[in-house]
């Protein structure tokens, strides 16, 4: 058995093909090109459709699609998107592409298809209560319970980047102030590193953690504030959750144990050892595969 796979994000598009054990096959990549609007989006993703039943053959199983938003992923519809996709909000993914092509599909939000993805084929194998968080522009989440996504009463759980950190602190795109992913995205260390070192060079995450690693105290400390604000965050959710695991994924997590090391040292000053015991922290392994996986997961499993 194989599948088709489409995982769309704000700025690119990546597709391929997935065998029934996790390997895949095919992996190719485009720009999503989201400022056009969402009835492009939906011609670009039945022309991928098209191009890989084309190259790949139409012996397969199922189309699974991962996409950034809010996603009601028993009718495949986006809920809520931002406008990183204009007019995204409220298309019927899956009904769409059924009608189109004759197979089933379906649809879920990026971080829970991520999640999924991990825990079939990556760091999360084996487990059944973790979360995960990617720290990019802003923060992903997904809540793993008893082996499947928690999605909330309306299919919106896991929004971990607007929790409050900070009360009356920065504002944040949601309309609110002192989010989390204003102090502990990726975005927010490189303002901060940017403000800090007063450089007009253009920082990226890698180049900090470059410089801290080779001992530049000025990113040291950045680095520093950067994790201990991830593991304040966190702080609340092994609270809640009691998780056994917690994924870091985004850009940062290529720097591996160093990362997960350095938010572990803080979170442990912060929690109930009852809740450090059997808690571990890692780092996504799927990479850019995670949301393809994770779709053709719920595909595979029918996820209601
Ligand atoms: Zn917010």
């Amino acid at each position: 058995m194989k599948y088709l796979a489409v995982d769309i994000g704000g700025t690119g598009i990546k597709y391929g093909i997935v065998e029934d054990n996790g390997n895949v096959l095919a992996l190719y990549n485009m720009d999503t090109e989201a400022s056009k609007g969402a009835n492009c989006l939906i011609e670009k993703v039945k022309d991928i459709i098209r191009f890989l039943l084309k190259e790949h053959g139409e012996d397969i199983d199922g189309i699974g699609i991962s996409t950034a938003g809010q996603v009601d992923r028993v009718a495949g519809e986006i809920i809520f998107a931002t406008d990183a996709i204009p007019g995204w909000t409220g298309v019927k993914l899956k009904e769409i592409i059924e009608k189109e092509f004759s197979y089933p599909c379906y649809v879920d939000n990026d971080v829970n298809c991520a999640a999924l993805g991990e825990m079939w084929a990556g760091a999360a194998k084996g487990e059944k209560n973790f979360l995960c968080l990617t720290l990019g522009t802003g923060i992903g989440g997904a809540i793993v319970l008893n082996g499947d996504v928690f999605t909330g009463s309306s299919y919106s759980a896991g929004e971990f980047g607007h929790m409050n950190l900070y009360p009356n602190g920065m504002e944040c795109n949601c309309g609110h102030r002192g989010c989390y992913e204003r102090y502990a995205s990726t975005s927010a260390l490189v303002k901060f590193a940017q403000e800090k070192a007063g450089t007009i060079e253009k920082l990226n995450g890698k180049i900090i953690f470059e410089r801290a690693n080779n001992g530049e105290k000025i990113y040291k400390d950045i680095v520093n504030q950067w994790t201990y604000n991830v593991a304040l965050g966190l702080k609340s959710l092994v609270h809640i959750f009691n998780p056994s695991l917690i994924i870091i994924g985004g850009g940062v997590s290529a720097q591996g144990n160093l990362i997960t090391d350095l938010i572990k040292e803080h979170l442990n000053n912060m929690i109930m050892p009852s809740f450090n015991k059997n808690l571990m922290l890692k780092v996504a392994s799927c990479g850019n595969k995670a949301g393809m996986l994770g779709a053709v997961y719920g595909l595979k499993n029918n996820k209601k």
